[in-house]
């Protein structure tokens, strides 16, 4: 028997899903990865209406209005720096989807007494239990992010014996489940304990940590939605869970090898709190550096790497710096970006700020390619960075941000660092750049400063 024509647009729906993910690689591809996903997607959706002979469609396209009628304005509204909280929100809802979706499969079958095999049990307790903890484990994450939450870890005494107690009466009544499914009333018991489960794995991880636990719950929504294909018998479910699986867990091992941490620091560590004074920051000697000597030093030199990182997306500077990119390229100064995989608080944050301001590709380095250019470097212009610069991570074995690999700014001739005050960045550490004899501070808003930089270089040019 041939298969139904609505396989084969599953087979191409799951080939673009496959490329998406290989376009979202590179900057200079990532939108048409974008919008490959988008009508892979979409295809997926009409194949399955066809495929399962359905034609009332009028719950499915109300719902796809009613996705799309808060789905764009929210696209609009959101802050780049609110991304992370907004992609949390997307996987809660995604997991409660699949999650939903087994419930109904439970009951459904249950009521019109159908016999659930093993197989399809064990993919639907996997599917409901990884979605509910997914569910509420990202609403959480939402909340730190969002500061709606503490964003300090919440911890007590054998807080992770409890949660592994919890964990494992949920599995054991998933397994009570799966050897005997007419067994209605284990469900809801199985549910909340999920749904509770998902809270506790979160609430003692920092806030700061929160980027890379999101990734960690991009997964599971993943597994969950896999686990769903094998539960109703859908390949192409399997195949996108399978790929949102593997590409969350491989995105959350990359930001953990670049930020020196291991997962079980990540999940168990409580990592993220202020850990030093701002007393002792201030007793420290650093010289600063006004607007126009910092035009004067930028105009002297042949070569300047800029290092943009999280202040750059606070301030909204990156189209002030294209036009300092571009002012400095006119007079002849060859300009480079330095890239660090985890700059900023997502990973590609970086990126995707200095694809908005069209800043040619070919002028982005990364870290491993751009660090053996900093010796013969004349000026480094941080703006808005500082984890990523701290040489401490390549000295001081008792820093915690020791091991992690940074790009090596303290090697160029002249640092010149724009930032609002002396304060930490993310890891709450006081940076040992800023106190060279080499370094400059250059105080104030990243937009504001770099505006008045280039106020001074028109003048400059004239006189
Ligand atoms: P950072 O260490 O957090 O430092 C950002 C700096 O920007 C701050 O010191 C702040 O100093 C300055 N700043 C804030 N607003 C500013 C403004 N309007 N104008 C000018 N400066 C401003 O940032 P980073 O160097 O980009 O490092 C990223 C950190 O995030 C790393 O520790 C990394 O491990 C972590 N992280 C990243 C990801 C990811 O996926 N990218 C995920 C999880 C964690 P002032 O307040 O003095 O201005």
């Amino acid at each position: 028997m041939s298969p139904h024509p609505g396989v084969y647009l599953y087979i191409v729906s799951a080939a673009l899903f496959i490329l998406s993910l290989k376009w979202m690689n590179s900057p200079a591809s990532a939108r048409r990865g974008v919008f490959a996903g988008e009508a892979g997607m979409l295809i997926a959706v009409i194949a399955t209406l066809l495929v399962n002979n359905i034609f009332n469609w009028e719950w499915i396209f109300a719902a796809f209005l009613i996705g799309t009628a808060i789905g764009i304005p929210i696209a609009y509204i959101m802050p780049m720096t609110a991304v992370p909280q907004r992609t949390a929100m997307s996987h809660a809802c995604g997991a409660l989807a699949a999650a939903l979706v087994g419930t109904a499969e439970f009951y459904r079958a249950n009521q019109l007494h159908e016999h659930l095999p093993v197989f399809v049990m064990v993919a639907l307790v996997l599917e409901t239990l990884l979605g509910f903890l997914t569910f509420t484990g990202s609403l959480m994450a939402m909340g730190k992010l969002q500061e709606v939450l503490p964003q300090r870890p919440i911890t007590y005494r054998n807080q992770n014996a409890v949660n592994f107690i919890l964990f494992a009466i949920a599995a054991g009544l998933g397994v009570w489940l799966i050897i005997d499914p007419t067994q209605t009333w284990i469900f809801p018991i199985f549910a909340g304990l999920s749904l509770l489960f998902g809270i506790l794995l979160i609430i003692p991880i920092g806030g700061a940590d929160m980027p890379t636990v999101i990734a960690l719950l991009n997964s599971y929504a993943g597994l969950s939605a896999c686990a769903m294909g094998f539960a109703l018998g859908n390949n192409l479910l399997v195949v996108a869970g399978a790929l949102d699986g593997s590409s969350g867990l491989i995105l959350s091992i990359i930001m953990c090898k670049a930020m020196n941490r291991s997962f079980t620091n990540v999940l168990f560590g409580a990592f993220g709190q202020i850990q030093t004074s701002a007393a002792q920051a201030q007793q420290r000697n650093y010289r600063s550096a006004s607007p126009e000597e910092a035009a004067s030093i930028l105009e002297a030199a042949g070569s300047v790497i800029i290092i943009p990182g999280y202040g750059l997306a606070v301030a909204q500077a990156q189209h002030k710096i294209r036009e300092l990119y571009d002012n400095l390229t006119r007079r002849g100064v060859d300009v480079k970006f330095a890239i660090h995989p985890v700059a900023g608080r997502m990973p590609g944050h970086m990126n995707v700020l200095l694809a908005e301001a069209d800043i040619p590709y070919d002028r982005l380095w990364e870290m491993d390619d751009i660090n053996g250019e900093f010796p013969q470097c004349d000026v480094a212009l941080v703006i808005g960075a500082n984890d990523v610069t701290n040489p401490a991570a390549r000295t001081d074995k008792n820093s915690p941000i020791y091991g992690m690999p940074i790009l090596d700014v303290d090697k160029a001739h002249t640092v010149m660092v724009i930032k609002r005050s002396m304060s930490p960045g993310f890891a709450g550490i006081d940076n040992d750049l800023y106190y060279m004899d080499k370094t400059l501070m250059l105080f104030g808003d990243a937009k504001a400063f770099v505006s008045e930089i280039l106020k001074e270089l028109p003048a400059k040019a004239a006189a």
